[in-house]
């Protein structure tokens, strides 16, 4: 068994509510080993964008330890925090966040812009990691120009630019139809298999299936934690799905 890219060990999480406080996450402990391919399910308010929050550096728990690469990132402060999102993580959301009057390739290099790495670096990172999410032929166009699984394609290029170890995506095919959500998990099944590890949230039974195991959420507790069972290849299922131009 090969080294947790990511440990949570006895991980609680309150909010303070005015005198009252609500506890969010209840006792969560996941281990992750490198190159997974993780789903987060559960219904709305059990507490996965708080998980998220934490894995993501975004937030810290209130009590219990987040080792990440092995280091216990519970003890670091905000600056620190801030260089290990930077260096190490890759996030995707929902809307997929653009400057819209700037060229895919540009949106693509604004991550970059707070790292030494120089103008040519920069170019060259920006177009590999289009060309990774199928978009090489679209550096130039303005997310005007793009339809929406573009879009959310450009935001995945713009959250890999730094080369992060794990990619976080909170709900990354909740404003997308069903053949473009699965285009996206194409996406995702070729760069885990590249060897990025990747935590997801969905509300998809038929999304989270494309990963490699699901964890399901309720009431701030881990209820269920599973290897998906004959898990189905995006590329496969797409030539059977009608285009939307049927
Ligand atoms: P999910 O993403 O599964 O919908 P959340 O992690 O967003 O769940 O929320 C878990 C619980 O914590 C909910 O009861 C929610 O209302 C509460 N909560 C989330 N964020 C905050 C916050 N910043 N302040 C107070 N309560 C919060
Ligand atoms: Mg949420």
């Amino acid at each position: 068994m090969s080294v947790a890219i990511i440990q949570v060990e006895e991980v609680h999480k309150y909010y303070q509510l005015g005198e009252s406080r609500l506890h969010a996450l209840r006792g969560i402990n996941v281990s992750v080993e490198p190159r997974a391919f993780i789903a987060i399910m559960g219904a709305s308010g059990s507490g996965k964008s708080t998980f998220m929050n934490i894995l993501g550096c975004l937030d810290r728990p209130t009590s219990g330890r987040y080792l990440l690469e092995g280091i216990d990132v519970s003890s670091l402060d905000k600056r620190q925090l801030a260089g290990i999102r930077n260096s190490k993580l890759g996030f995707v959301f929902q809307g997929f966040n653009l400057l819209p009057r700037t060229s895919a390739l540009e949106n693509v290099q604004l991550p970059t812009l707070y790292t030494r790495i120089d103008k040519m670096e920069r170019t060259k990172r920006a177009t590999e990691a289009l060309a990774l999410v199928g978009l090489a032929e679209r550096s130039r166009h303005f997310p005007s120009q793009l339809s929406g699984g573009q879009q959310q394609r450009v935001a995945i290029a713009r959250a890999l630019v730094n080369r992060p170890s794990i990619l976080l995506a909170d709900e990354p095919t909740g404003n997308l139809d069903s053949r473009t959500a699965v285009e996206i998990m194409e996406v995702f099944q070729h760069l885990n298999e590249q060897g990025l590890t990747i935590v997801l949230v969905t509300h998809e039974p038929d999304i989270a299936q494309f990963a490699k195991r699901v964890i399901v959420f309720r009431d701030g507790k881990i209820r269920k934690d599973e290897e998906v069972k004959e898990r189905p290849r995006a590329s496969e299922v797409l030539m059977a799905m009608p285009t939307l131009e049927d």
